[in-house]
């Protein structure tokens, strides 16, 4: 669900005015959404008065189902807080579940992030791994690779992308075969900067199969 309520702003100059704010955005089924707010033009103000355009601080609710995301998005201003603001997270995400019951079920943490520009940011960097990950789909039939995906909230937990390179025909994920595919796909295309950073990875002992596995 996508709340929206009209907020006194105030600008940098301290001109009040009002706004309408998003409070709660869910880009399930609304891929505009998350679109806009890539495009860093959610919430984005400008001041009647002197014109300057900036960011409305408000707590906004972030729910992108499908990529198993739940942001809990305070004001800037609010980081000297972020141990109150942890807690009751933590108290309002449980009474949420508490109310899903019936539905399905929710198996992933919440994450906390501080002004909507984190929250941008952060599905920026999605994005670009999401356009990595198009580009291993269509090259990895001409590698003799296919893929495997793990969830998005481990990957993202993990920081390397959900959709993961291994022989064609392998049954089981292992280490050696995912390594040795990730070789040939960075050999293949050395502009897939996530996809080496993962073979890094891995090679240096920073991350192993059984944490990808989970
Ligand atoms: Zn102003």
């Amino acid at each position: 669900m996508t709340i929206s309520n009209i907020e006194k702003i105030k600008c940098p100059q301290e001109h009040i005015f009002e706004a309408s704010l998003l409070s709660a955005i869910s880009v399930a089924g609304n891929p505009e959404l998350k679109e806009a707010l890539i495009a860093g033009e959610i919430n984005l103000v400008s001041c009647p008065v002197c014109g300057e355009m900036f960011f409305a601080e408000c707590f906004i609710l972030y729910h992108d189902t499908e990529n198993e995301l739940i942001a809990f998005v305070y004001p800037l201003s609010f980081q000297e807080q972020a141990t109150q603001c942890k807690a009751k997270m933590k108290k309002e995400f449980e009474l949420a579940l508490a109310n899903f019951e019936a539905r399905r079920k929710i198996n992933y943490e919440p994450i906390l992030l501080f002004g909507i520009e984190d929250l941008v940011l952060l599905l920026r960097s999605e994005q670009n791994i999401e356009d990595e990950e198009a580009i291993l789909k269509y090259i990895a039939p001409k590698l003799s690779l296919k893929t495997v995906k793990i969830s998005p909230y481990l990957s993202r937990k993990l920081g390397i992308p959900k959709l993961l390179p291994v022989p064609k025909g392998l049954k089981e994920m292992d280490i050696i075969s995912l390594t040795e595919s990730l070789q040939v796909l960075v050999k293949y295309n050395p502009n897939l900067l996530y996809y080496t950073e993962l073979l890094e990875k891995i090679l240096k002992h920073r991350i192993n199969i059984l944490d990808i596995k989970q």
